[in-house]
C-alpha cells in the first residue's frame, strides 16, 4: 500500500468551509490508490474557541506560572480536537477513519516539555489502521515521553509530526497543506510580486525557513531530508501544483529572500587590556543568560551581535553590570538571499550592496555562509531592502527565474 503523509495546518482546519476543502485533498488522494495519513494542527488562531494560544489564555490568565508538563496536556488539547472532528467529518461522508493523539501514533520524545525531540516512531499502531482500510488522523505537535507524560514539539511541530512520520512509515511523500500556493520566492505578505518556486533543495528551504520564512519549519526539513522523503508544499483552496522539495532543484544563482524583524543591535566596545579575556566573557554571559546571538562580528577592539529584541535589555543589563561598554541599536531587521547555485559564484555579495545602496538603504552589519547571504537594516528599511533584492536577482520575474544568473 502506497502511503501519503497530508498535513492541514490551523487555517485548513479552522472553519468546515476549510475542513471540506481539506476533506476534498484526502479523499481525491484515497481515489488515487494511496493510502492517506493525515496529521492536523489546531483549530484556527489566537481568539478562537479551540486554538492553542486560547487554551494557554484560559490557564495564564488564573496564574501565569503553570507546569510544563501540565501545561504541555493542555496546549496538546488543540490537535486532539481537531483529529476527532476531522475523522468524524469523514466518516459521515462514508470514508472508515480513526483518530490517533501523538502518544497513540507511537511518537515517543525526550521529556523536554514545550519543544520535545521526537526519539522514536513505532509504526505499528498506524500501519495496522491503514492495513484495515482505515484513513488515520493524528493529532499533530504532540508525543509522548518514555514516563507516559504527554509533550508538545514547539513552533511548527505539526510539521514536524508530518515528517518524522513519512520517514518512519516510509511515506511515498508528505503533503504540507497551507494558505498559499507553494513555497514563494519571499513571503507573500510583504511582496506582492513574489512567484511560487516549482521546486526547492531540503538545503535551501532549511535555510530560508531558518532565516524567517515559515511556511515549514526547519525542524520538519530535516526529518524528511534524512529520512529521503520529498515533500509538496500545497494549498488546501486552491488547484495549484504547489512546490517540491527533494535534493535537487532547478539550477539558479538566488532561489529566496526570507526576513526577521523585532532585532537589536549590541556594541560591546573594548577597552580593557585582556582583550581576548573579555571577549571570552561576553560569550559566557550571554551563554549563561540563554540569549541566543546572531549576525556575531568578532572585531580586534569591538563586538557586535544581535538579538531579538525582546531580549536586547537583558542582554545589555547584563554586560553593563559586568562592566563592559555595552550600547543597543533597537529596531533592526534581518534580510536574507538564499540560493544554493551562489556557491562559488562571484559578485553576488557585490550586486546586493550595490542595489541596497542605490536604494538609500544603509547596511549595518552583513554575514554570509555558503549560500546565505544576509544584510542587517533599519526595520523602516525592511520592506524596500525585500523588494529592492527580490528585483535586483530577477526573482519577480515568473518565466527566466531558471537563469537568473549574474
Ligand atoms: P499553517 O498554519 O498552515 O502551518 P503558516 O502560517 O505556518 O501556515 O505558514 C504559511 C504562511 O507562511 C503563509 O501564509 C505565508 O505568509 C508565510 N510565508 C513566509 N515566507 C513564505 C514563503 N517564502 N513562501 C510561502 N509562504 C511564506
Ligand atoms: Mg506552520
Amino acid at each position: 500500500m502506497k502511503i501519503i503523509v497530508q498535513k492541514f495546518g490551523g487555517t485548513s482546519v479552522a472553519t468546515a468551509e476549510a475542513r471540506h476543502k481539506a476533506m476534498e485533498k484526502i479523499i481525491r488522494a484515497k481515489n488515487e490508490g494511496f493510502a492517506p495519513v493525515v496529521v492536523v494542527s489546531a483549530m484556527g488562531r489566537k481568539g478562537q474557541p479551540y486554538a492553542t494560544d486560547t487554551l494557554i489564555d484560559l490557564v495564564k490568565s488564573i496564574d501565569k506560572e503553570i507546569e510544563p508538563r501540565e501545561l504541555d496536556l493542555l496546549i496538546s488539547c488543540g490537535e486532539i480536537i481537531s483529529s476527532v472532528v476531522l475523522a468524524h467529518s469523514l466518516k459521515a461522508k462514508g470514508y472508515p477513519a480513526v483518530a490517533l493523539t501523538g502518544a497513540q501514533a507511537g511518537i515517543l520524545t525526550d521529556d523536554n516539555h514545550g519543544n520535545a525531540q521526537i526519539v522514536n516512531i513505532d509504526p505499528t499502531p498506524i500501519k495496522k489502521y491503514v492495513e484495515e482500510g482505515k484513513i488515520v488522523v493524528v493529532a499533530g505537535f504532540q508525543g509522548c515521553s518514555s514516563n507516559g507524560d504527554v509533550t508538545t514539539l514547539g513552533r511548527g511541530g505539526s510539521d514536524t509530526t508530518a515528517t518524522a512520520l513519512g520517514a518512519a512509515i516510509k511515506a511515498e511523500f508528505v503533503e504540507i497543506y497551507t494558505d498559499v500556493d507553494g513555497v514563494m520566492t519571499v513571503d507573500p505578505r510583504l511582496e506582492p510580486e513574489a512567484n511560487i518556486l516549482k521546486d526547492i533543495t531540503y538545503k535551501e528551504i532549511c535555510e530560508m525557513a531558518y532565516q524567517g520564512a515559515k511556511v515549514i519549519h526547519p525542524r520538519a526539513v530535516e526529518a524528511a531530508m534524512s529520512g529521503h522523503v520529498p515533500i509538496k508544499i500545497k494549498n488546501t483552496f486552491s488547484d495549484a501544483e504547489g512546490t517540491l522539495i527533494t535534493d535537487r532543484a532547478a539550477a539558479r544563482v538566488i532561489t529566496g529572500l526570507a526576513h526577521i524583524a523585532d532585532l537589536s543591535q549590541i556594541k560591546v566596545v573594548l577597552n580593557e587590556e585582556a582583550i581576548q579575556m573579555a571577549k571570552v566573557r561576553v560569550f559566557k554571559l550571554m551563554a549563561e543568560a540563554k540569549i541566543s546571538l546572531d549576525l556575531i562580528n568578532v572585531g580586534s577592539d569591538s563586538l557586535h551581535f544581535v538579538v531579538s529584541s525582546e531580549q536586547a535589555q537583558k542582554a545589555l543589563n547584563i554586560l553593563q553590570e559586568a562592566g563592559f561598554d555595552a550600547r543597543v541599536r533597537a529596531g533592526c531587521a534581518k534580510v536574507s538571499i538564499i540560493g544554493a547555485g551562489m556557491e562559488g559564484v562571484p559578485g553576488v555579495m557585490a550586486k546586493v550592496m550595490e542595489s541596497l545602496d542605490k536604494a538609500g538603504i544603509n547596511v549595518l552589519q552583513t554575514s554570509d555562509s555558503d549560500i546565505t547571504i544576509s544584510c542587517l537594516v533599519k526595520e523602516e528599511d525592511m520592506a524596500d531592502a525585500i523588494k529592492v533584492l527580490h528585483n535586483a536577482f530577477g526573482l519577480n520575474q515568473q518565466s527566466d527565474r531558471e537563469e537568473n544568473s549574474e
